[in-house]
């Protein structure tokens, strides 16, 4: 089973996935944790190539290809051999970040991104898509206390964060049956449950 959490910067991704992990353990269930960009040894490079850029970052495409380069890798050297092996991967971001951030956010055709993605992970699609919506305020808020060391989002506008999180909600929407769409401003506990009731759907089915 392949479980993704998406979101804007400052949706609580990763103390979502934490709190998965630590149910699945208490049920026994083995599986990886793991996150994109850098879930790989080439993966974290790449994430630093990404997250530390001088002289004005890189251009769309070239980020596009980047995060895309990632996840190729992520995916045919984790999270395909994990699957194969019978065990879960929670993964904090994967496909739609990248239709959400590079096509939504900086303008690039989304339909190509999103085949980008598709060709780089060879159609790998998870079974399910957690997405913790967060509204941009929340979210910006969230980061500034967090204080978080490698946020290259600080210099984007609203209006790039909107867009970010607009074209997540339409990628939820198209695909309602792979998807739990969550407010973000909600307790953690809270938001658990509710994923925890829809993995214990998944798995019944
Ligand atoms: O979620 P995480 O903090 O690991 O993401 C690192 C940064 O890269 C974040 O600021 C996120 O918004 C950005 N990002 C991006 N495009 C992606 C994935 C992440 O711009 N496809």
């Amino acid at each position: 089973v392949f479980v993704v959490f998406e979101g804007g910067d400052g949706a609580g991704k990763s103390t979502q996935v934490a709190l998965l992990s630590q149910w699945l353990g208490e049920r026994g269930v083995e599986h990886v944790l793991t996150r994109e960009p850098g879930g790989t040894a080439l993966g974290t490079r790449l994430r630093e190539l990404l997250l530390h850029v001088e002289d004005g970052g890189p251009v769309p495409r070239a980020e596009a290809l980047l995060f895309a380069a990632d996840r190729a890798q992520h995916a045919a050297t984790l999270v395909r051999p994990a699957l194969a092996a019978g065990r879960w991967v929670v993964s904090d971001r994967y496909i739609d970040s990248s239709i959400a951030y590079q096509g939504g956010g900086r303008d690039l055709d989304t339909d190509e991104v999103a085949r980008l993605s598709a060709w780089a992970t060879d159609e790998l699609v998870p079974d399910l898509t957690v997405l913790l919506d967060v509204p941009v305020a929340v979210g910006a808020q969230r980061r500034r206390s967090a204080a978080a060391p490698e946020d290259r989002m600080e210099s984007e506008s609203v209006r790039f964060h909107e867009q970010v999180a607009q074209r997540f909600r339409q990628l939820a929407e198209a695909a309602p049956q792979r998807y739990l769409v969550l407010d973000a401003t909600a307790e953690p506990a809270a938001l658990s449950a509710a994923v925890r009731d829809r993995i214990d759907a998944l798995r019944g089915a």
